[in-house]
């Protein structure tokens, strides 16, 4: 007798539909493995035996051949072993085989037959729901996550035994639902004192997904503001929300209780990370995204950005252009695989390395070469990339500084600018001013007599051809962001001023 049922596996945040076949031989009872590249047969093979023993339920007196298909495809470690024990008990009539068929099965196992949750399931729910499977069978705690999916009927389950009663023809399982979390309170843009131009530059970075460099002494609320910008973005549209999720899905990062993402994501990675943990990897034969994919249509924080590694920051060169990323290594067929990583990058950082350091101190200790050098770590690899500069100061003691306009205020007019430039940029596949590229800004969005600033800056050798695309870009911004229909030459200048940090 022989049984075929459905799994998945991942290919980057894409879910990859595999066909699991066990078949039951007559012969001396064994259990034989085709189709893993032969990775913890025995484990596995131990592992379902004790799963389905657990579960009260006869494992085959006879052989048991288990095939994966397609073989080149990287398998999951654990989200196949569900429908690996489903199909051989199918193989060995325990449970129909035609019930157990054109399901999907994706979910881990532990050895006394509990269910239990894998990342991916958003991704595999996709592949199910494309493929017509007549449901998608996961760990209840992965339930909410797969009814994200419209189109394949999900049931949770929390142990094998609930899973072959169902398919016997019993009830199928229940499904807790999970309480929501309560809303987090973020803070507001109000809590920001004084520093007007930096708080302007926030505006304009969250309307036109501008990258933005913070800088100033500690204490001055560089990391405060930081963490106001994702407050400041549109939530997620239904289409982004999906992709933000799939990735967060992919990296096991999602909260069972509300996994759909519908708020912009704020991640903030420590300088110690290295390229893998910001671009992420190639983990066991799996591509698991890194910070810069977490923070996909969101925001990117690297507080201290000096102090990340030079090759770190070398990884952030490409997603700041072309919104995708591809981890350096290849997996084991040699295959690149890029992952979505369109994020606003937000660097904070002193203006020297004993000021980072030390906040004890009041004074710079530093050598000019010292300082000069700690400026360039960020510079170098990431300068042209930043359109936006800003310097922030601590309140003076004493004086608390005028407050800023508060987040709905300020999230209004940028909603209004993000919708003027959307219908701008109605049928192409850019959705903000800052993912137009070069040629296609200079071919279809060029301003009147308003760009002589930056024409005039160019020729004057103060900027580069690129720095100079990359201000009409913010140009159009504030355009936006004041409802005009053009920039003007006050726009292109004050585009300048914020690129160069000259803006007071
Ligand atoms: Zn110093």
């Amino acid at each position: 007798m022989d049984a075929c049922v459905k799994s998945a596996t991942l290919s980057g945040v894409d879910g990859r539909m595999l066909e699991v076949t066990a078949v039951a031989e007559p012969g001396l009872p064994g259990f034989e493995q085709r189709g893993m590249h032969g990775w913890g047969l025995g484990q596995r093979a131990d592992r379902a035996w004790s799963a389905v023993t657990a579960s009260g339920l006869p494992w085959p007196r006879s052989r048991i051949i288990v095939t994966v298909a397609p073989d080149w495809l990287p398998k999951h470690d654990s989200a196949v072993d569900l429908a690996m024990a489903v199909a051989v008990l199918a193989a060995d009539c325990t449970v129909p085989a035609h019930a157990a068929g054109g399901i999907m099965y994706y979910a881990g196992l532990g050895a006394d037959g509990r269910v239990t949750p894998v990342p991916g399931v958003l991704p595999a729910a996709v592949e199910a729901a494309k493929a017509g499977c007549r449901a998608l069978v996961v760990a209840t705690e992965n339930t909410a996550e797969a009814r994200l999916v419209p189109g394949v009927p999900v049931i949770g389950a929390s142990c094998l035994g609930e899973v072959t009663r169902w398919l016997c023809g019993g009830p199928a399982p229940e499904v807790m639902v999970p309480r929501p979390p309560a809303p987090s309170a973020a803070g507001d843009m109000s809590d920001i004192r004084g520093n007007r131009t930096a708080c302007l530059a926030a505006e304009v970075s969250a309307a036109g997904g501008h990258h933005l460099s913070l800088s100033g002494l500690p204490g001055s609320g560089l990391a405060l503001l930081a963490a106001r910008i994702p407050g400041l973005l549109p939530l997620l549209d239904e289409a982004a929300a999906l992709e933000v999720t799939a990735v967060h899905s992919a990296a096991g990062a999602l909260d069972p209780t509300a996994p759909l993402k519908t708020v912009p994501p704020f991640i903030a990675p420590h300088h110690s990370a290295g390229p893998a943990g910001l671009a992420g990897g190639w983990e066991s034969g799996m591509l698991r995204p890194g910070a810069a994919s977490l923070a996909h249509r969101g925001v990117l924080f690297l507080d201290q950005a000096p102090e990340f590694g030079r090759e770190t920051l070398d990884a952030l060169r490409s997603p700041t252009e072309t919104g995708t990323i591809t981890p350096q290594r290849s997996d084991s067929h040699g295959y690149r695989r890029s992952l979505p990583a369109r994020f606003i990058l937000i660097t904070a950082s002193a203006p020297c390395q004993c000021l980072a350091l030390r906040s004890d101190l009041v004074q710079c200790t530093c050598t000019p070469a010292a300082r000069g050098r700690y400026a360039a770590r960020l510079s170098g690899p990431l300068r042209d990339r930043v359109s936006l500069r800003a310097v922030m100061t601590p309140p003076e003691s004493g004086q608390a500084g005028e407050p800023a306009e508060a987040t709905a205020v300020i999230a209004a007019r940028v909603a209004a600018a993000r919708e003027r430039a959307a219908l701008r940029l109605a049928g192409t596949p850019w959705r903000v001013n800052a993912e137009i590229p070069r040629d296609e800004l200079l071919r279809r969005f060029m301003p009147g007599g308003g760009r002589e600033p930056i024409e005039r800056a160019t020729s004057l050798g103060l900027v580069s051809d690129f720095a100079a695309a990359d201000a009409l870009r913010v140009a159009w911004t504030l355009a936006d962001l004041n409802g005009r229909a053009m920039p003007t030459r006050g726009d292109c200048a004050a585009a300048l001023g914020l690129r160069m940090g000259e803006m007071r």
